[in-house]
């Protein structure tokens, strides 16, 4: 593989940041729209002059001008509606969790932080705008001044146009698939995956978009406009609109052209497919027939472990962790003393207030079907009027967060990182090839067995996506969600390896790309909306490892490296695992650099005091739990 030198590594020093902190993955009611039902969008008529005040400050606010453009703008400013505001209102409240946009048409406005006066403004500005991705905190309070008047947006709408608007086009691009007689005989699935590759190109109104005799290397959907087609000595033989295809069989083999093909007035837009892209992702077939999605494996339900162990029997040793609904605390058997774990606690109302059923039952389903020594076993779970209980299996070398603070630099060297990124790479194998994304990777959600291996936990995120199609609440933590997930755009395996790159930067480095000081995580998103082409590497981060960092956190999921015809294969395959024995790995008979030393089989020296928990969940007894 070439390895791309755009870019000196240069005397590149990493700003200075506050000190780490575990970090929390977003908790986001799900999207309504998932299912890609889409009602009525709401039209609140306005005068033009309002319109453009609304246009402007979404352009000229930089993280809404990234993820709302075009159409999406028109349904924005048709849905946002107007608010009369009194002088003392208060607009947004530190503290509540949001659920609407704001800009400012009229008054003078306080901002507050812990009811401190820290600016004030009377201008056209947006605000409130990271209730669109999810119902986060308000950071700050706004108060009204002066009497005034605000244009308001809904997060439910936004989705509503984003999700809508992006399943309407997936499904668009889908009936023009099937609606050709060659490509049609794949089947759905091979063409959603096409689908997912092709691109938006745009041709001025007389361009050859193809010449009779040139040699073809590329398929075309005409998305809207027309073309014409022309043959040497005939002629116009015909007119092709918006949904017609040409160029297909340039996919299947460097063929010549057999026809002209000219942009109308006043131009074309076309979604586009090259050969060399169709070929990595499918593998160079002589036949439409034979292009074949991966199969996927299925789960094989072996012998369930430790299924007659009761709560009863168990007793409390120690508080390994404290997590978002509850915490994980080491536990022993009172009569046989060698069986030892972990049982995580979650509490029941917390879950029900929170909207994370669902989740739930994907931590459960998943993780316990879930046989890999790459990932923490679940062995059962239980339930009472309090809680839900994972019993798992512990991991005693503690989390990968602790271990890469206590490096002396604060990071890992090379050899040591290409060993934790295997162990994961091996897990997100095992998930994939069954059709499952993980959505959370982060060193806190990693963990140390005795063996020094290190394994996936927390699948609180975890889904199974059917039929290779994608999904679209906002899931993961901020530093590594990629960026479809902040534009909405609908996400599938692909945001697994985006966090991935993302990882292995953070392995090497002790930080991800994309961190910034900003607690709202605003600028974060920015900064992954900005591309990893934009970050600099510090020198001692060498080419290898710069380039899968790069390849793996590219803009467009379908290329990222992982997503192409060999799958992860071609991860492990990438110069930076250049010599790693993969085999021998696998069978985890590679010694590991992070062996623990553990005195006792419930030594819990790898693990931070903690505080005993002494708040006490009131009962929750809506029986949704029933599976539990
Ligand atoms: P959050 O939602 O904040 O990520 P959580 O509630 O989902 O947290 P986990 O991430 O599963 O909880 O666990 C929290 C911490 O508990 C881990 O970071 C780890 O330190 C410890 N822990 C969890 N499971 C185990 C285990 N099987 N063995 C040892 N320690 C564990
Ligand atoms: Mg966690």
């Amino acid at each position: 593989m070439r390895i791309c030198g755009k870019k000196s590594s240069g005397n590149v020093t990493l700003p200075k940041l506050p000190a780490p902190q575990r970090r929390s993955a977003i908790v986001p009611f799900p999207v309504p729209h998932d299912d890609g039902s889409n009602s009525e969008l709401p039209i609140n008529s306005k005068e033009e002059s309002d319109e453009d005040l609304i246009r402007e400050a979404i352009e000229r606010n930089d993280f809404l001008n990234k993820i709302i453009s075009g159409k999406r703008l028109d349904d924005v400013i048709n849905a946002m509606y107007n608010k009369e505001i009194s002088a003392k209102d208060t607009v947004i409240k530190q503290g509540e969790k949001g659920s609407h946009m704001y800009i400012s048409a009229k008054g003078t406005y306080q901002i507050l932080i812990k009811n401190k006066v820290v600016n004030e403004f009377s201008d056209v500005r947006v605000f409130g705008e990271l209730a669109l991705l999810y119902n986060a905190k308000r950071l700050a309070t706004i108060k009204a001044l002066t009497p005034g008047r605000v244009w308001v947006l809904d997060r439910n709408v936004y989705q509503q146009i984003t999700v809508g608007y992006n399943i309407k086009k997936q499904d668009e691009i889908m009936q023009f698939l099937m609606n050709n007689e060659r490509l049609k005989v794949v089947g759905k699935e091979a063409l959603q995956e096409v689908s997912g590759l092709l691109k938006s190109e745009f041709f001025k109104a007389g361009t050859q978009i193809v010449r009779q005799g040139d040699k073809g290397n590329k398929f075309y959907i005409i998305s809207a406009g027309t073309v014409t087609i022309t043959k040497d000595g005939e002629g116009v033989v015909g007119v092709y609109k918006k949904g017609d295809c040409f160029g297909e069989l340039a996919l299947l083999k460097e063929d010549c052209r057999q026809a002209t093909v000219t942009a109308d007035a006043p131009g074309v837009e076309c979604l586009t497919l090259t050969r060399k892209q169709f070929v990595d992702h499918f593998g160079d077939i002589k036949e439409w027939e034979y292009i074949n999605v991966r199969p996927q494996d299925s789960f094989k339900d072996g012998v369930t472990e430790h299924e007659d162990i009761d709560l009863r029997d168990l007793k409390i040793i120690k508080t390994l962790g404290v997590g978002g609904f509850g915490r994980v605390e080491l536990v022993q058997h009172k009569k046989k003393s060698d069986l030892v774990f972990a049982l995580k606690y979650l509490k029941k109302i917390d879950i029900v207030m929170q909207h994370q059923q669902e989740h739930v039952y994907n931590e459960k389903n998943i993780q316990m079907a879930c046989k890999s020594p790459f990932i923490v076993r679940l062995y059962r779970t239980y339930k009472d009027n309090k809680y839900i209980y994972l019993l798992m299996e512990s991991c005693l070398g503690g989390d990968l967060w602790s271990l890469l603070q206590k490096q002396k630099l604060r990071r890992f060297d090379e050899k040591e990182a290409r060993f934790i990124a295997a162990c994961v790479l091996e897990s997100f194998d095992y998930l994939h090839s069954r059709g499952i994304i993980y959505r959370d990777l982060k060193p806190e959600n990693l963990l140390i067995a005795a063996n020094g291996y290190i394994k996936l936990t927390d699948f609180g995120f975890a889904k199974k996506i059917s039929s290779r199609g994608k999904t679209f609440t906002f899931a993961g933590t901020p530093e590594y969600v990629a960026p479809e997930i902040v534009l909405n755009r609908g996400h599938d395996r692909s945001v697994d390896y985006w966090a991935f790159g993302a990882f292995i930067f953070e392995l090497l480095t002790g930080r991800t790309p994309f961190r910034t000081d900003d607690s709202s995580h605003m600028k974060t998103y920015n900064k992954i909306l900005s591309g990893i082409d934009n970050v600099p590497f510090p020198s001692y981060v060498n080419l290898k490892a710069r380039h899968i960092v790069e390849k793996l956190c590219r803009p467009v999921p379908s290329e990222r490296l992982g997503m192409q015809k060999p799958g992860i294969k071609s991860i492990k395959d990438h110069k930076w695992f250049l010599g790693f024995d993969w085999l021998k790995f696998a069978k985890c008979e590679m010694p590991s650099p992070f062996k623990p030393k553990l005195k006792s089989p419930i030594d819990t020296q790898y693990f931070d005091p903690f505080k005993k928990d002494n708040d006490i969940p009131p009962d929750e007894l809506s029986g949704w739990d029933t599976q539990f």
